[in-house]
């Protein structure tokens, strides 16, 4: 069981004006933040990030998404935080999202779908290791 994941409060969530309630809802869920920053990455740096998905249809219009204005990066702790953030933040489709989750109340695509969370243990630290350096942790 892993006590950290990654997360992105993606362009969609930020042009919505949704980074406060987002992040009230990380808190609320029993999240601890270690690092965070808001920062526009390049289509290259997104490129980087989502290499997995490169062979998928769909990956010019994410990469190109996710670098298309600011975003909030953060590392967040709890107990399975991997799991745990994966149910707080829904499906990957809105439409699919449970009921308050924060996709089904803040995203508004599959393509455009508010947050980011790693999806294992070995990823969450490969993401966190991304874009924050040990002095950035707290
Ligand atoms: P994330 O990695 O962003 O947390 P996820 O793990 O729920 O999302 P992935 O399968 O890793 O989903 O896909 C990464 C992102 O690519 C999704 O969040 C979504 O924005 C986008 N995406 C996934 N499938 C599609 C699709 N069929 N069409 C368009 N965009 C998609
Ligand atoms: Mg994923």
């Amino acid at each position: 069981m892993s006590n950290r994941t990654f997360t992105m409060i993606k362009p969609d969530a930020v042009r919505n004006g949704h980074i406060g309630n987002i992040l009230q809802m990380i808190n609320a869920a029993g999240f601890r933040i270690i690092a965070m920053k808001y920062l526009k990455i390049s289509k290259q740096q997104a490129e980087k990030f989502y290499e997995v998905h490169s062979e998928r249809p769909f990956y010019g219009e994410l990469t190109e998404f996710m670098s298309s204005g600011p975003i909030v990066a953060a590392i967040l702790e709890k107990d399975n935080a991997v799991a745990d953030f994966r149910t707080l933040i829904g499906a990957t489709n809105p439409a699919q999202a449970e009921e308050g989750t924060i996709r089904k109340k803040y995203a508004t695509s599959l393509g455009e779908n508010a947050v980011h969370g790693s999806d294992s243990d070995e990823n969450a630290a490969i993401e966190g290791n991304f874009f924050f350096s040990g002095l950035e942790r707290f």
